[in-house]
Formats: structure tokens, sequence, C-alpha cells
């Protein structure tokens, strides 16, 4: 058994998959949103790191919780929260009190409803991905890493680093348009999965806190397969974006070992 823990999944009129998993953990829990978009997802040309990119965006805050509310609502709990980008998805994670629950909860679909940013907080945070491009740049095996699938990978869009390609890091601050389209295009009901690790039993959290998940906006199913153009030897594909496709037509994304990922 690769995942050994009972759970519990209720799907939500919105096609948000809610994930419980009951735990042994007494008064504690941890809520996990994974977004089911990487930098395998990156498949247009200059827009590698994209994900990695918008991963940072996301703590720019809503006209609720600002950042520095955000941040002191979650440190007033005494909870623990950060996010981090792999090739394959991107994952936003607090631990805190079990009691807790609901005001992570409403914290986490807020910013997925209703982030809030503007140019010139986006040209910083791209300055700030830089930073951090030019850090791990330092470190040889990254080096040697970024190399090798570049290298290895001539189609599919594993030729770049979660990362993505230095020229597109530094084009990052005049893709602000780009990213209203990101969000909008990945960041969705049916592209996310909250999961609830935790002593409560199966079913409970979900029960209680549907009507925070709900608005959750649905719809806007990302279809693309990189790894099938890299196959064939065909072209990157672009993005192909359709509103409200029914749950049954998801695409399902095969999960490979464990990689590399950025805070
Ligand atoms: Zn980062």
């Amino acid at each position: 058994m690769i995942f050994p823990y009972p759970w519990a999944e209720t799907v939500l009129p919105n096609g948000l998959l809610v994930v419980a998993i009951p735990l042994d953990t007494p008064g504690l829990a941890g809520h996990y949103v994974a977004v089911r978009t990487g930098s395998r997802n990156e498949t247009e040309p200059g827009r590698s790191g994209f994900a990695h990119f918008f991963e940072h965006m996301m703590f720019r805050g809503t006209p609720r919780y600002p950042p520095e509310r955000y941040n002191d609502v979650l440190k007033r709990l005494g909870a623990d929260g950060n996010a981090f980008t792999t090739d394959d998805w991107t994952c936003y994670h607090v631990v805190a009190a079990s009691s807790a629950l609901d005001v992570v909860m409403d914290l986490e679909s807020d910013r997925f409803m209703n982030l809030e940013y503007g140019v010139e907080a986006f040209q910083k945070e791209a300055a700030a991905v830089l930073g951090e491009y030019n850090k791990n740049a330092s470190i040889p095996f990254n080096a040697l890493f970024e190399k090798l699938h570049d290298t290895a990978y001539t189609t599919h869009t594993y030729k770049h680093t979660t990362m993505g390609f230095l020229k597109d890091i530094e084009d990052m601050p005049n893709q602000f348009e780009h990213s209203l389209s990101f969000f909008e295009r990945w960041y969705r009901a049916d592209n996310a999965r909250p999961r609830g690790g935790g002593r409560r039993r199966p079913g409970e959290g979900v029960r209680s806190r549907t009507p925070v998940l709900r608005r959750v906006a649905a719809g806007n199913r990302s279809v693309h397969d990189a790894g099938r153009a890299q196959a064939g030897g065909g072209a990157i594909g672009a993005h192909r974006v359709a509103r409200a496709d029914p749950p049954a037509a998801r695409d399902r994304v095969p999960q490979p070992g464990v990689r590399p990922r950025l805070a």
C-alpha cells in the first residue's frame, strides 16, 4: 500500500475534491491545498518558471486578508504555514490546532477566490524570484540538474527545471497580464485538492466547512499532455482551456517519483 491511512473523499458541486485523513495527532491538524499545476504545465515559450513564481504571488493578499493580516492571524493561532512548487504540482500547507481549522480554511479559500495585487508588488516579487534563482545557482548540484534536464528532454516541459530558464525569469517583471490569466486558468476548484489530516472522523471536517469551500470558483478545466508530446516527438502543445467540463472528464496526471521542490 502506498498511502497507509484511510481517507474520505467528498466532491463538492463546484468540482472541488476534498480529502479528509483522520490521524492520531491530538489537538493538531494539517491543511494542505494541492494545485495540480507545476512547471510541467508551462508549455508556452518564454513562460517557464511561472508556476513557482505564482506560488510567491499567492502570498500577496486579498482585501480581507492583506499579507500582514494573513501572517498575523497565523501567528496568533501558533500555526505554521508555507508553500512549495514541484514539476508536477504546487502545495499550500498550514499546520495548526485542530480547533483553528475553520479559520485556516477561511484564509485559504479567500486567497483562492480574491487574490489581489498590483504591478509594483508583482515586479518586486519577480525580483525576489530572480534572487532565489541566483542563490540556488551557487549550488553545483543545481547547475548539473538544470543542464541534465535541458539535455535529456527535447520536447517535454521537464526540459526546464521548476525554477525555469534564467532568460524567462529575467523577463518575469513584464508578465503581469499573463499572471492574471494564470490564476484564472489554474487556481480553480476542479484543479485543487484540499487535504485535511488530523484527529477528526472522516467527513466531519468536510461537512461543517462545505459552505466555505463551495465559494471557490468552479469550472475552467485545463487540458494538455506534455508527456504525450515528448513521447511522440512533436512540438510542445499550447494549453486549451474549456469551461465547466464535468468532473468525470478531468485528466489524471500521473505522479512520478520524488522530484526537487522549491519554496
Ligand atoms: Zn520560491
